[in-house]
């Protein structure tokens, strides 16, 4: 097995000659790839690029599939010291656990929480997220510094609620607007963070607010990251007060357009889908979410058919782009396929395209990220291939689907830059922050007012060992002879 050196790949000028490329016209041999400058500055074969690039020495890996990083199109990265707190709660946990755990936390513990989240997310193989904004009383440049400092790609939602959704008061529009051109302006881009906006769900902002971050992020270039039609409470709520369901709802406001990052997106009516497919948005489609506390899973495969854009997301579940792609295809064969007899269900191919391309483009950095191609930023992964997992290779997009995982990845780049060696930084202490982040997140969870309504999982199980009996018990019988 190939074993890349590590101080080869620590230069800022690359030529890479990986076993097999990853294009957006599929896997192919013989390819070489030079990093320079952050991006893929060539892309070809690899006679070509060697003669033309002959001070360079190549790094050769034979065993090595470079592939795109993957996009997490959906994330919380301040609620990571929850985790295994919302397990078997029921849906709208946002209320119970999510929102009083970042209200308790203060600057140095968002900080620690997202950075946690940045790193698991690196050891995932995701290159991007797109944080879906903190609820969190710090400045949202604590995430930003946080990834940053990681060194993920962060898409970057500020919240902009102005109305209560029972989690919060009434806040004035004004101020949330300004806040908002504040952040969109605040970014460039340059140093990995793309500023976006956020409503938390269409219930949470007034129409004036929804309609005017939806023109804000137009005019920015930037994504609106929301919450839409993820629990049929929610959709009913806004069936009483509306007449029309979150989506329906977000069109007649006007924030319905390709700006829109419709996180969720479960519940729909054949005419909503419609709606996707017309008005451009997209969405993020969560899986592992829709199995660990939702109501429903995103008709992606049908998505695909009609061209509604979307890409994958975690929502902060586990970080694991290899488990995210494979439970994406997963849970549309339980759902759909199997129900109507489609073997193929998207194939391998769709599920790893969303995973990286799809979901760039979903969360607005199409034109930036998401591809092995000339110009695109250098945002990549060197998978290795050679064990019994991957050989012998017949198919590889589903073979990285359905076989790939966390542990094949060698490294992972951003901007060019080798952010994660066999799992950890090259450049910074990982492990000190996790020791961090457990002592700190003990303690933060503590001062939090979290409710949940489910035990832990050893507290559910005696509970089931000493629940009394559903029906009466039967009369004891008499034994012995009558
Ligand atoms: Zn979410």
């Amino acid at each position: 097995m190939t074993d890349p050196t590590h101080d080869l790949l620590r230069h800022d000028t690359l030529l890479l000659v990986p076993g097999v490329t990853l294009t957006s016209d599929g896997p192919l041999d013989r390819q070489a790839v030079l990093v320079r400058g952050g991006v893929f500055d060539d892309v070809g074969p690899v006679e070509r690029l060697l003669r033309a690039h002959p001070s360079l020495t190549p790094v050769r890996l034979p065993e090595h599939v470079l592939m795109p990083g993957f996009v997490d199109t959906h994330h919380h990265l301040t609620q990571s010291f929850g985790g295994a707190l919302a397990f078997g709660e029921p849906s709208e946990i946002f209320r119970r656990v999510w929102v009083p755990l970042e209200r308790a936390l203060d600057e140095e513990s968002a900080y620690v929480a997202a950075k946690l989240a940045a790193l698991e997310s690196l050891r995932g193989g995701f290159t991007t997220v797109a944080e879906s904004g903190t609820r969190a009383a710090v400045d949202v440049d604590v995430v930003a510094s946080a990834t940053r400092d990681a060194g993920i790609r962060c898409v970057l939602g500020l919240v902009c609620n102005d109305a209560s959704d029972g989690t919060g008061a009434d806040a004035d529009a004004r101020v949330v607007l300004a806040a908002a051109e504040r952040h969109l302006a605040r970014y460039g881009g340059a140093d990995l963070v793309h500023p976006s906006l956020a409503v938390s769900v269409p219930e949470a902002a007034t129409a004036a607010t929804l309609a005017a971050t939806a023109r804000l992020a137009a005019d920015a270039g930037a994504v609106v990251q929301i919450h839409v039609n993820e629990h049929l409470v929610a959709v009913e709520r806004s069936l009483v007060r509306h007449g029309l369901r979150p989506l329906e709802y977000l069109h007649q406001v006007g924030s319905l357009g390709p700006q829109l990052l419709a996180a969720h997106a479960t519940l729909l009516t054949p005419s909503e889908v419609t709606l996707l497919a017309d008005s451009g948005a997209a969405v993020s489609y969560n899986p592992v979410a829709s199995a660990w506390k939702g109501n429903a899973v995103a008709p992606a495969t049908l998505f695909a058919e009609r061209g509604v854009r979307f890409g994958l997301g975690t929502d902060g579940t586990r970080g694991d782009g290899f488990r995210l792609a494979d439970a994406a295809e997963f849970a549309q064969r339980l759902t759909y396929g199997l129900a109507s007899g489609d073997s193929s269900c998207g194939a391998g191919w769709t599920w790893l395209e969303r995973a990286t391309a799809g979901g760039a483009d979903a969360a607005g950095l199409g034109g930036l990220t998401g591809r092995v191609a000339p110009g695109a930023a250098a945002d990549f992964l060197l998978v290795d291939v050679g064990g019994p997992e991957m050989q012998p290779s017949w198919d590889l997009p589903w073979e990285l689907v359905r076989r790939g995982n966390r542990d094949q990845l060698t490294a992972v780049f951003v901007a060019g830059r080798m952010r994660l060696w066999r799992g950890w930084p090259p450049d910074w202490d990982g492990p000190a922050l996790v020791r961090r982040a457990a002592e700190l997140g003990r303690r933060v969870v503590r001062r939090a007012q979290v409710v949940r309504a489910h035990p832990t999982s050893m507290a559910a199980r005696n509970r089931a060992a000493t629940a009394p009996p559903r029906f009466p018990a039967p009369p004891p019988t008499r034994r012995g002879p009558r």
